[in-house]
Order: C-alpha cells, then sequence, then structure tokens
C-alpha cells in the first residue's frame, strides 16, 4: 500500500477540542483535587505525531479534511441538536447532552472530525483511495440524532454510512471494536436493513444496560445489528476470535459495499475508561482481518474513524497498529506490551467463548448460508 491508495485524515484544531470534567474523573470538589482528565485530545497530537516519527505516514496521502456540512449533519442529526452544539460552544462552555462538555472549539473541531469521515466515505466511493484513516475528534458513536451523549457531539461514522448511501453504496457494514456500545451508531440504523452494525464491546460498561445480544434490528432491518458483549478482562485471543468467527461470516452473508470501522482504542490493557486487554498486536491483528475482508469482499474498500481512547502513553502505540496494518506493515515495535501479553485472559476463556456459540447458534444473519439473498431482515426463516 502507498499514498495513491491510502489516505489519512486530520485537523489540528480536532486537538483543541477537549471535554474537560465530562471525561471520566468527577469535577473537583471534596476529597477530588485537580488532576488529569482521561480524555485529553491532545494526546491525538502524539499519537500522529508517533504515526509520523516512525515513518508510516509517508505511506499515506495526508489531507486536510473540510468540515461537515449542515446538508451532511442533517443526514443524521435533528436542526435543534445541531443548534445547540454550536450555540453552547459559540458560549464557551457547557453540556450538550449526557457527559458532553464543549468548549470554544468544540463545535468547529466536531464540523471537522464529520466531515473528515463523510469525505473519507466519498473519496474511497468515489476511487481515489482504497483505504483511509480519520484520526479525529470528538468521537461520534454514542451521540443520537436529538441528543450528544459521552464526549460525543456528532455521530461521524453513522453520518458517514449516510453519506456512503447517498453517494451509491447499496450496503454498508459497520463493526465497532470500541471499548463501550455504540448506542447511538445502532440507534441511527436499527431498522435499517442495508446498514449492517456489528459492535465488540465491554459487557454493561457504558451505557448501561445497553448492546445486548437480543438487541438484533427491528422491522425490516431485524437481524442487521449484531451485539458482541464482552467480559471484563478479554484479551488477543477472543478478540480474533470474534472477528474471524463471528464478524467476517456476517459480513460474508450481508455483502457490503463499503466496510466502515469505528476504530476506538480503548479496548486497550492500560485504557483507564475499559477493562480490557487488547494490545498493539490485536489492533494491527483485527486491522489486517478487516482489511483483508474489504479486499473479499467490497472492492477493498474500507475507512476507519477514530473513536475513544484514553490512555496517554499507550494510545499512540494503539493507534500506530493500526495505522501500520492499514498500510500493509508488520506490527510496530511496542514498549508496552510486556505488561500486559502474559496475563491469562490473552488466551481464551471458556466464559469469552460461551459469547461466540451463542452468537453462532442465535444470531440469524449466522444461520445463512449464503449471501446475496436482499434484505437481511427474515433471515432466519431461510
Ligand atoms: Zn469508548
Amino acid at each position: 500500500m502507498n499514498g495513491s491508495e491510502i489516505a489519512w485524515y486530520s485537523h489540528e484544531m480536532c486537538f483543541w477540542h477537549d471535554p474537560g470534567p465530562g471525561s471520566g474523573y468527577v469535577p473537583v470538589g471534596p476529597g477530588v483535587e485537580p488532576l488529569r482528565q482521561f480524555a485529553v485530545d491532545p494526546d491525538l497530537r502524539r499519537a500522529e505525531g508517533l504515526v509520523k516519527a516512525s515513518g508510516v505516514l509517508d505511506r499515506y496521502t495526508c489531507l486536510t479534511p473540510a468540515p461537515a456540512t449542515d446538508e451532511d449533519l442533517l443526514l443524521v442529526h435533528v436542526p435543534e441538536h445541531i443548534e445547540r452544539v454550536e450555540a453552547l460552544s459559540a458560549l464557551g462552555g457547557g453540556d450538550a447532552g449526557v457527559y458532553a462538555q464543549v468548549n470554544h472549539h468544540s463545535a468547529q473541531a466536531a464540523r471537522l472530525a464529520a466531515g473528515a469521515a463523510a469525505q473519507a466515505v466519498r473519496q474511497v466511493l468515489d476511487g481515489r483511495f482504497r483505504r483511509a484513516y480519520c484520526l479525529v475528534r470528538p468521537p461520534g458513536h454514542h451521540a443520537e440524532p436529538d441528543r450528544a451523549m459521552a464526549l460525543c457531539l456528532y455521530n461521524n461514522v453513522a453520518i458517514a454510512a449516510r453519506a456512503a448511501q447517498r453517494r451509491g453504496a447499496r450496503r454498508v457494514l459497520v463493526l465497532d471494536w470500541d471499548v463501550h456500545h455504540g448506542n447511538g451508531i445502532q440507534r441511527v440504523f436499527y431498522d435499517d436493513p442495508d446498514v449492517l452494525y456489528v459492535s465488540i464491546h465491554q459487557d454493561g460498561l457504558f451505557p448501561p444496560a445497553s448492546g445486548l445480544v437480543m438487541e438484533t434490528g427491528t422491522g425490516a432491518g431485524a437481524g442487521s445489528t449484531l451485539n458482541v458483549p464482552l467480559p471484563p478482562g478479554t484479551g488477543h485471543d477472543a478478540y480474533l476470535a470474534v472477528v474471524s468467527r463471528v464478524v467476517a461470516p456476517a459480513a460474508r452473508a450481508f455483502g457490503p459495499d463499503l466496510i466502515l470501522v469505528a476504530a476506538g482504542v480503548d479496548a486497550g490493557g492500560h485504557d483507564p475508561m475499559g477493562r480490557m486487554l487488547c494490545t498493539s498486536r490485536t489492533f494491527h491483528a483485527m486491522t489486517s482481518m478487516m482489511c483483508r475482508l474489504a479486499d473479499e469482499l467490497s472492492g477493498g474498500r474500507i475507512v476507519f474513524v477514530h473513536e475513544g481512547g484514553y490512555s496517554a502513553w499507550y494510545q499512540p502505540t494503539l493507534v500506530l497498529g493500526t495505522a501500520s496494518a492499514i498500510a500493509g506493515l508488520p506490527a510496530p515495535q511496542d514498549p508496552f506490551l510486556h505488561a500486559l501479553d502474559h496475563l491469562p485472559g490473552q488466551r481464551m476463556q471458556s466464559h469469552q467463548r460461551r459469547v461466540i456459540e451463542h452468537l453462532e447458534a442465535r444470531h440469524p444473519l449466522l444461520l445463512r448460508p449464503s449471501a446475496g439473498t436482499g434484505t437481511v431482515g427474515g433471515a432466519a426463516d431461510e
């Protein structure tokens, strides 16, 4: 892979958004002294710096995204939501929803994040690039049509999927491996048979009681949602098994024209917000598997959009692992691997295997013998 085939989207202003006390710690008060918040978006600048210093960024064409237009945002969000984000940001701060603090720069950063995802999808569908990575903030997968949630202002990946449909993609697979459940993406496409949403997340983490195995879509979209809630402490082997035994067969049954990955790295083993054990090797391997799946199913068209990731020291290495795999390069050196790779949870545990076996036996999409039978809904009857 070289710069004529893969694109990198980032923008300095995405690093100026800061969700402040909405990012995990309770505000300073009795028993709480001032301290660093989890979600410090300038950390993403360090991630980009590592990808650059490693030479991996040289393999990409680096692009500056245009901000999302109102038309882009309205593909997913109601006008009142957009107005609320912009008004609060103009005032200098406030909560645009539920745990979704903004600062003066957030409205601009959020438009750039959504704009990058939409632009990446359009350029991949137009054939200018085969693969793309958007290193953007604020994240998006919790944002619902009418409200911001949990650091997410606009739903970048959902907007990109809708933009893809407008650009002629008939079927879009969205894989979300952020450690939290992407309730916002799920809600947008819950009744849409042409967008398959697959989420691999820590069971019961956030939002509470969201992303259960029995949430599989509704109406025409029945069977087009696939949740893989894994127990805390899940690591490398189980994540790769989910991709090969759940995601890949579901994708083959679905037959996407484009694959989108909500590529958070907060399932990393050093992340303060998750309790999973993934390493740079895990993200490198999952990314390679998804790129191969795109080559097999969607003409190679695949777009990765950054979501969560809150370890100041490990996030850059995990982004580098993802970026290296997209470029077809080997897994990078990982100075933090030794603290994680010997832990028992890196090998498949029986309680992790049971989640996979449950889905293999019950999810309508995994029961289908082959692709190309029209809508996802009704698959269990075939
Ligand atoms: Zn997350």
